[in-house]
């Protein structure tokens, strides 16, 4: 949530800082705003409502000049999204500018303080009493700016990545981070900032991926300096990055949800590149085998992960206890977090994120390593916190997602939990290899049969055209489909403001059922499973009260097709891996109907991608 991009060099920032804020737009986009220092000594702010757009209109005919800066998109904590809200805020004396993502939790505590100390406050924002207090804490010890940033930080409680610039100080650009992500680009004779790599890779690969409580001084004509808080110096190689640019650009689409959707068959190649040997059908994933012996004398698997890596962390449930026969609590991070769970030596913790940056995930990992969980990560963006705080885990390499209604990382999740319980389920022998090899056979054809339902794209959106109407969805499942109906609901709530639920399908009856009339579209997902004769009756009970059934099926389905009123066909696949193909349809209908009703789908709102606040 937020982005935040700086600028040290021999350029002009505001080009450079202005395309970073539109490639982090994606987590973020209540107001948006720049910081400019240039060689008179003016430290220019400029900031508006809204998108970044906004944002280049308020400055045209401004002075924009400058070759260091700050730049921040806002997904709004404290005080509502307007100009004055909007980041970077300036210091009393309007001599320091910051820009902040994160929470500050003692903010009332500090601003209290400062007010007593003759300080005013123009914002609701929780971010301006840091530039303030920096400001204070400067000027009552008479320091440098790096190290009043330090000093400051050590009575801040809460969530930061920072970027700091003052006026008569035009070489240097301090950041800082605690909880949110920040990384620091390294140039020829420049520095980038970015809360991810998509705003620095234009222009170099090399970056230094900060830890917590970590300060740094980007100085012109030097190396990064790097301090933790404590002063104590800090070295930090840098790591290359892979991203490409194409990576990170709609290539022709409408929107990056679009594209990422169509993106599925590649980002499972990815994903399953070097892992699955598709001549000898194995699957070698390092991560697993090289701490097996966790896995084998573990009593009990923890999942945690929130929104969609949550319902990929479901699916994880029914594959390990299937295959590994160890028993797996599924739970929500948030919750996890809070209520002081049973957590064993010995326990393996998997969580599960996309960005590898989510606050909560982040926590519980925390609290499940304190309490002796060996932690496994699964999450996407590599040298993320979660990446970097696990014994050991997999990434999705899903490539970057940059829709904020996930897919691909969906994907990516599931398969690498596939991927993970027939190797545990091999190793521990609780899979019998005759099945390991159906299933690994049928994972290596998986793609042709994702490229297979995208041929239906046409019939989809034609079919999501007659539900725009709808105020309300219900989506229902058994088993491996029981989460991919619980996505297919959130899918299409966070990008078309439907009201939408989903539910394991013989759970209607105790209650959802009475919401069924002509008006309520139901979208049912039983592809030919074990369960499927019961979901055919299910179908019947919402027949028999007018619901409108959209069906997603395995290709030649007889008995649902008569009922429903649209139906898609997937191929035929194990059961285990049809979450892989059901899925897709669902996103599809998502993306048209939301598009239909002209809504951003790439940034819905309130929502924002990498959500980096509790
Ligand atoms: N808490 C800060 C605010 O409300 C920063 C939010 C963000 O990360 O965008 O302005």
């Amino acid at each position: 949530m937020c982005g935040i991009v700086g600028y040290i060099g021999y350029r002009e920032a505001y080009p450079i800082l202005i395309k970073g804020l539109k490639r982090l737009e994606y987590r973020g986009y209540d107001s948006a705003g720049v910081a400019l220092l240039n060689k008179d000594s003016n430290l220019s702010v400029y900031k508006s409502k809204g998108k970044v757009k906004n944002l280049e209109q308020y400055c045209e005919g401004k002075d924009i000049s400058g070759t260091i800066g700050i730049a921040h998109t806002r997904w709004a904590t404290h005080g509502e999204p307007n100009d004055v809200n909007a980041h970077p805020h300036y210091s009393q004396t309007e001599n320091i500018a910051l820009i902040h993502n994160g929470i500050i939790e003692n903010y009332l505590t500090i601003k209290k303080l400062l007010i007593k100390e003759g300080y005013s406050f123009k914002s609701e924002t929780d971010t301006e009493v840091l530039v303030q207090a920096i400001e204070y804490i400067k000027k009552r010890y008479n320091l440098s700016l790096f190290d009043a940033v330090k000093r400051t930080l050590r009575f801040v409680i809460g969530a930061y990545a920072i970027g700091v610039i003052e006026r008569n100080n035009p070489d240097v650009l301090v950041a800082a981070r605690k909880g949110s992500p920040l990384i620091v680009g390294v140039g020829e004779g420049e520095f980038f900032l970015g809360s991810d790599a998509t705003p620095i890779i234009e222009y170099t690969s090399e970056v230094i991926y900060l830890n917590d409580e970590e300060v740094v001084k980007l100085e012109r004509g030097h190396q990064p300096l790097i301090h933790t808080l404590k002063d104590i110096d800090v070295q930090h190689e840098t790591s290359k990055i892979m991203l490409t640019l194409e990576d990170i650009e709609k290539g022709g689409y409408p929107h990056f949800m679009l594209k990422e959707i169509f993106e599925q068959s590649k980002s499972l190649t990815m994903c399953m590149n070097g892992r699955l040997n598709t001549e000898l059908k194995e699957i070698k994933l390092s991560g697993v085998i090289n701490h097996i012996d966790k896995f084998k004398k573990a009593k009990r698997i923890l999942i945690t992960a929130c929104g969609t890596s949550w319902h990929a962390g479901l699916i994880g449930k029914y594959l390990i206890e299937e295959f590994c026969r160890i028993p797996v609590e599924v739970e929500v991070a948030s919750e996890f977090r809070y209520r002081n769970p049973v957590i064993n030596p010995g326990d393996i913790l998997i969580p599960i994120s996309q960005s590898g940056e989510t606050a909560d995930t982040l926590a519980a990992m925390d609290l499940a390593r304190e309490k002796g969980a060996f932690i496994y990560g699964v999450c996407n963006v590599v040298g993320s916190s979660i990446a970097r705080g696990t014994d050991s885990g997999t990434y999705t390499h899903a490539g970057p997602e940059i829709g904020v209604a996930s897919t691909k990382a969906f994907t990516t999740q599931v398969t690498v939990l596939i991927m993970m319980a027939l190797t545990i389920g091999r190793e521990l022998k609780t899979l019998s290899e005759q099945r390991y090899k159906k299933i690994v056979t049928e994972l290596t054809n998986i793609n042709s049969k994702i490229e297979e339902i995208f041929t239906l794209n046409q019939e989809i959106e034609t079919m999501a055209s007659v539900f725009t109407y709808a105020r309300n969805f219900m989506y229902l499942g058994r088993g491996y489909n029981y989460p991919v109906a619980l996505e297919g609901a959130l899918k299409l709530k966070e990008i078309s403001y439907i009201h939408a639920e989903g539910y394991p399908a013989a759970e209607m009856k105790h209650g959802p059922i009475a919401l069924i009339d002509e008006e309520m579209p139901v979208v049912v997902v039983t592809p030919k499973l074990r369960t499927y004769d019961k979901v055919v009756s299910n179908v019947q009970e919402i027949k028999a009260r007018k619901g409108k059934i959209i069906a997603i099926v395995t290709k030649g389905d007889v008995d649902i097709k008569k009922m429903a009123d649209f139906c898609i066909e997937i191929p035929d696949t194990e059961e285990c891996l049809t979450p892989l193909l059901t899925v897709i349809p669902l996103q599809l209908l998502s993306y048209y109907v939301a598009t239909k009703k002209g809504r951003n789908v790439d940034q819905p709102r309130n929502l924002a991608k990498s959500v980096t606040v509790e």
